[in-house]
């Protein structure tokens, strides 16, 4: 059997690996598995492409030499070393703006392997000369539509890990006629791409002058419409952008007549594409919205509202409190991780079940900083999985509970999101925590949450706040109850 054969087995063994990861990363239970296929799927892949690589050199009618073996071997060695070092040394807390990272350098290399398409040409050895004509416009479609995506990728989430990392700030950019901008910039890449692909010369000046101001373009595009897009908004243009890289990879698929490139890249585009829409309906936007942006604007008018006293509490109350309930829920959010409060509130969590206390765990599709971040390091502290329900699980069930400490969670614990219309985040979801006995919130200060919107739950009369570092008062409340 040839490598050529070998190989094409291979890439249809690591598709289905990609599949099966993708399935056994959407649970808990099977997360685990699901990223060990990941892996090894991409480690047959990465084994296929190299014995391809070597299987080319050593065929002396093609006569090459050993540089793209050279080549391969360096990008291979480089790459993994910066990605150990980065996934090492990452804080989970950092994850998001390493994978917006991680997606501009698929953006990156969808533009270079499209304007590579584009410098070598459409290869026309062993094609019928009547099909020429038609396969070169095919051709040259793939470039276009791969260097767009893929430019758009790389601005985009170029933009998005300076706004994760508060080096740019995260709120919209608004420029005037910003929605005009965006959709005419679409209808320029159309009609440029036609001219493009519908001329008689091919490869000529015009035709990359035609191709310089298509990546020009959606570099600028990609800029514009993440930079357009507010703070609260975030996690949906991440991945957003995670499906994005992932058309510009399979668009490179196309480019390079790579089946495994096609797939996976569609895999992640469409994964990506359904994430969006899952976490756009966890906060009740559209699509649409997100991208016409202006949500997440710091705290506007609610910020003049007089909400009235706060209650402080102090670690040994909330230590009583919790010994006497019978059932206790926890929402964290993002403040738990930055504390890295996780490890305490499972003691706590084993503490309190020991003392034939009920505890759950409420999780809200948006808290911390990337989808299924709360129950990445609730898993890491082993807290069991059958109590870690989601907001729409634990929802009916806040009137009938005695305490609920809210960690770290600020926005998705807004009661404005469901009462005040004129808040920055009506109408997104939130944990109705309030109707409880008791809330206990965790903070160090009053300062708002992501979104910059101030919380009236802090001013209720069953709400008591619990200041300091997240992590401390929990070993606090854990001290006190020995
Ligand atoms: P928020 O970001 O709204 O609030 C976190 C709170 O934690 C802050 O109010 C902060 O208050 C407190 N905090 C910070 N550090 C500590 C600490 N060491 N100890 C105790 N408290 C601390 O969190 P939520 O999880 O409720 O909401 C997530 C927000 O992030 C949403 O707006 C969501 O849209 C957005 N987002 C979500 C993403 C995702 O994919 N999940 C991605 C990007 C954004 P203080 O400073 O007073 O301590």
């Amino acid at each position: 059997m040839s490598i050529t054969a070998i190989s094409v087995a291979a890439y249809i063994v690591a598709s289905l690996l990609f599949i099966l990861s993708l399935a056994g990363l959407s649970k808990h239970e099977t997360s685990k598995s699901g990223l060990t296929y990941g892996i090894v799927g991409m480690g047959i892949a990465l084994v296929a492409t190299i014995a391809l690589v070597i299987d080319k050199v050593l065929k002396p009618e093609l006569d090459l030499t050993w540089l793209p073996v050279a080549l391969l071997a360096g990008a291979l060695i480089v790459g993994a070393v910066i990605g150990f070092w980065r996934a090492r040394i990452v804080e989970m807390t950092g994850m998001p703006e390493l994978i917006a990272l991680l997606h501009s350098f698929v953006g990156l290399a969808a533009v270079l392997i499209g304007w590579n398409g584009a410098l070598e040409g459409f290869h026309a050895d062993g094609v019928n000369p009547a099909d020429v004509r038609a396969l070169t416009n095919i051709h040259e479609a793939e470039i276009a539509i791969g260097i767009f995506i893929g430019a758009v990728t790389l601005t985009g989430s170029i933009v998005a890990n300076r706004k994760l990392s508060g080096k740019m700030k995260s709120a919209p950019l608004m420029l005037p006629g910003k929605n005009y901008i965006n959709v005419g910039s679409i209808v320029v890449f159309i009609v440029l791409t036609a001219v493009y692909v519908s001329r008689d010369t091919h490869g000529d000046n015009t035709s990359m002058i035609l191709l310089g101001v298509i990546t020009a373009l959606a570099l600028f595009l990609g800029w514009h419409l993440v930079a357009s897009i507010g703070g609260g908004d975030m996690p949906v243009v991440i991945s957003m952008l995670n499906s994005y890289s992932g058309w510009a990879a399979a668009a490179s698929g196309f480019l390079l007549s790579n089946d495994l490139l096609i797939v996976t890249g569609a895999l992640v585009g469409s994964s990506g594409a359904y994430l969006s829409y899952i976490m756009c309906k966890a906060m009740n936007r559209s699509f649409i919205s997100v991208i016409a942006g202006g949500f997440g604007i710091e705290a506007g008018p609610a910020e003049d509202k007089d909400y009235g006293e706060h209650r402080e509490v102090n670690a040994e109350a909330v230590a009583e409190l919790l010994t006497g309930a019978k059932s206790v829920v926890i929402t964290p959010g993002y403040g738990m991780a930055v504390a890295q409060a996780q490890y305490g509130v499972a003691e706590l969590t084993s503490e309190l079940r020991k003392k034939g206390v009920e505890v759950r765990f409420g999780i809200h599709p948006v808290a911390g900083r990337l989808p299924g971040h709360m129950n990445v390091l609730l898993a890491e502290a082993k807290v069991p999985y059958d109590i870690v329900l989601e907001m729409d699980e634990i929802n009916d069930d806040f009137p009938e509970t005695d305490v609920v400490l809210v960690i770290g969670a600020n926005d998705t614990v807004n009661p404005a999101a469901s009462e005040d219309p004129s808040s920055p985040i009506a109408g997104m979801p939130v944990l109705t925590v309030w109707e409880a006995e008791n809330v206990i919130v965790f903070k160090r200060s009053m300062a708002a949450g992501y979104a910059g919107v101030q919380n009236p739950l802090f001013f209720r009369d069953n709400s008591a706040m619990l200041f300091g570092d997240a992590k401390d008062r929990v070993q606090d409340i854990l001290a006190a109850m020995h």
